[in-house]
């Protein structure tokens, strides 16, 4: 408020300045003299004007400032709400993982860049077994402990997603055939380590069957998943608690 009265006040006192140096060239040059009247009509004319004048067009572009930044503030705060929502579209909720839809669509990225890399599918053992036992809820408290050893295991710039119920996918960033085995492995111990104790009394074995393939050049994401699951389904019908890739296998 003060600085709206102070910039109207310079304004005020400049127009009383022009209006005054005005009246003193064109007055006398006209033949007239600036006399008592005059001079009490130069000053108070735009004291009374230009004053108000100036200060309700400053407070209104003040006002039109604080909008503007409301505004801006407003949209910042939309952008970021937008960007956190896209973000957790892409996740599933319970393992904060990235969904089906976007595992997918990553791995599908990463083949277009790449041949480098493998995919693992990791599916839990006999987890029906546990739900059966323990109930859903125990059910899901488990899942959460399979999903955090897989995160565990893997490499700092592996994919993970959930890709079903009880399903992961891995997406091993630019992994060797070795090294795609050695992250399998680990994977699977992890888990196996897992002390899961849902009554607190004894511990209840948890274990995963993994599949894995290398990303081959000319191979699709379908391919891709089709050779996994194929190493998935030999690892399970090896009695589980396995990692079967492309050339190797790796078990407890
Ligand atoms: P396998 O070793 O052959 O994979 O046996 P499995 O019992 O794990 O496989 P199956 O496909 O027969 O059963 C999967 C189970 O996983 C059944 C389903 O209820 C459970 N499941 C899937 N998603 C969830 C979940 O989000 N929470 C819980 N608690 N259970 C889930
Ligand atoms: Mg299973
Ligand atoms: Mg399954």
């Amino acid at each position: 408020m003060n600085r709206i009265f102070l910039k109207s006040a310079v304004v005020a006192f400049s127009s009383l300045a022009a209006s005054i140096l005005l009246a003193l060239i064109i007055v006398p040059a006209l033949g007239g003299v600036v006399d008592g009247n005059a001079w009490l009509m130069l000053t108070i004319c735009p004291l009374a004007i230009a004053w108000p004048a100036s200060a309700f067009t400053f407070w209104q572009s003040e006002k039109l400032k604080r909008t503007h930044l409301e505004l801006a503030r407003a949209h910042a705060e939309l952008a970021a709400a937008h960007v956190k929502l896209e973000e957790k579209s892409q996740r599933d909720p319970m393992t904060g993982m990235l969904n089906r839809e976007t595992f997918f669509a990553t791995l599908d990225l990463s083949r277009r860049k790449t041949d480098r890399g493998a995919l693992l599918i990791i599916d839990a053992d006999h987890f029906k077994k546990i739900n059966d036992n323990f109930g859903h809820l125990t059910g899901d408290k488990a899942l959460l402990e399979i999903a955090a050893a897989i995160a565990r295991a893997v490499r700092s710039g592996d994919v993970l997603g959930r890709i079903g119920g009880e399903e992961f996918g891995a997406l091993l960033t630019g992994a060797t055939d070795e090294e795609a085995a050695r992250v399998a492995e680990r994977i699977r111990r992890e888990v196996e380590l897992i002390r899961f104790e849902p009554m607190g009394e004894r511990v209840v074995p948890l274990t995963v069957s993994i599949g894995g393939t290398k990303c081959r050049s000319g191979a699709n994401v379908s391919d891709l998943m089709r050779a996994a699951d194929k190493h998935l389904y030999e690892a399970k019908n090896r009695g589980r608690n396995l990692a079967v890739l492309d050339q190797m296998s790796t078990a407890a």
